[in-house]
């Protein structure tokens, strides 16, 4: 099946501005980065058209730096240059994203590891064959080996780029968790300074707010998609003016061997398949940091991620739903106010 097709059948953990009945009419979605993008304007059709046109623009350029699929990536192209002993000055947009993705792998010493594509290569996914038995202790060894970001050296080239050296031949970087995050803020930008107002960007569940969906409630009212199916929303809030919100989930993207399901988030400092839960949602004050943190908090679970957030990262919030499918099993943390988030009965 076409790759985008398959994102478009499963469409995002997080609901772009729930529980308004006019919300279709205002709202234009597309494809792009493998996944779909939307906007939603509270005003009319016309502004969430012309809203897609700048944000269009901006995704494919981002596509062309991060995808870890096309060969001619800018990505794609600097891991050729592992075990070279090149040092590679990154354009302005992976030089951001690679220090906040090298800030996030230092906080949770490594369960976030830009360098885990080699893992999640053994494990079928970015394109690698299907693989009809889990990987071996020796195979996951050398993923790990491949996987050891203490060796990667970063340099300053100019006050917007780093120059960054891969040491070891086979290592690979992959900015999946963190880099549709970025595009969206810099869609946010872009949209800001364009003057716009009341709309609410979404690129596959990583959502940022400009403006509010109904005049007066000061953000956009969102929802946590049920991981379980039981009922459409798990969860609603306020994401407010200017807030970003992001989800990792094990439903969307994984692979089934030997009848077992591995989602796509392999903790990087086990190169094993996360289980255990099914979704992680953070609200923070941008979209590449929410993107970031969803996928760390997701790996690091509840416990351990609540003690995370609140040492390095305490103006972000938090939900955990467990894989255990009893819906009372969630857990939040962080800097939810009253009435702004509303776990739903079951009907
Ligand atoms: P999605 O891309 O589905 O929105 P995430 O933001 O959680 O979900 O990103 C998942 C992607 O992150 C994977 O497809 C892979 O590219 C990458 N990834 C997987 N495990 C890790 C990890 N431990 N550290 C950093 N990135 C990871
Ligand atoms: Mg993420």
């Amino acid at each position: 099946m076409n790759r985008n097709l398959f994102f478009w059948l499963l469409s995002g953990f997080l609901l772009g501005g729930c529980g308004d009945p006019d919300s279709s009419s205002k709202r234009v979605q597309w494809p792009t980065m493998g996944t779909i993008a939307s906007v939603r304007a509270s005003s009319s059709l016309s502004d969430a058209t012309s809203a897609k046109r700048s944000c269009e623009a901006i995704f494919q350029n981002q596509e062309a730096i991060f995808s870890a699929w096309e060969e001619s990536s800018e990505l794609s192209r600097l891991n050729l240059t592992a075990g070279t002993g090149a040092a590679t000055e990154c354009s302005r947009d992976l030089s951001h994203v690679l220090v906040q993705a090298l800030a996030l792998c230092q906080e949770s010493e490594g369960a976030f590891n830009p360098l885990i594509g080699s893992a999640l290569r053994i494990w079928g996914f970015n394109g690698a064959s299907p693989v009809h038995q889990q990987p071996g202790g020796e195979e996951i060894a050398e993923a790990l080996r491949l996987a050891d970001w203490r060796q990667l050296r970063t340099t300053r080239a100019s006050p917007h780029s780093i120059s960054l050296q891969i040491p070891v031949r086979g290592m690979k970087l992959d900015l999946g968790a963190i880099a549709k995050g970025y595009a969206v803020d810099l869609a946010y930008a872009a949209l800001k300074s364009a003057g716009c107002s009341n709309l609410l960007i979404n690129l596959g569940g990583n959502l940022r707010a400009i403006g509010e969906g109904n005049q007066g409630e000061g953000g956009w009212r969102t929802g946590i998609r049920d991981p379980f199916g039981k009922r459409q929303v798990f969860a609603r809030f306020l994401l407010r003016d200017g807030e970003a919100v992001a989800t990792s989930g094990n439903y969307e993207r994984f692979v089934t061997i030997q009848g077992r399901r591995y989602a796509h988030i392999i903790d990087g400092r086990t190169g094993i398949p996360v289980r255990g839960m099914a979704g992680t949602t953070v609200v923070a004050p941008t979209a590449e940091l929410a993107d970031g943190l969803s996928t760390t908090l997701f790996i690091l679970g509840a416990e351990k991620g609540t003690a995370f957030l609140m040492r390095h990262h305490p103006e972000c919030r938090a939900i955990w739903i467990p894989d255990t499918g009893k819906e009372t099993d969630y857990a939040i943390a962080g800097n939810w106010q009253p009435n702004h988030l509303e776990i739903l009965e079951k009907p």
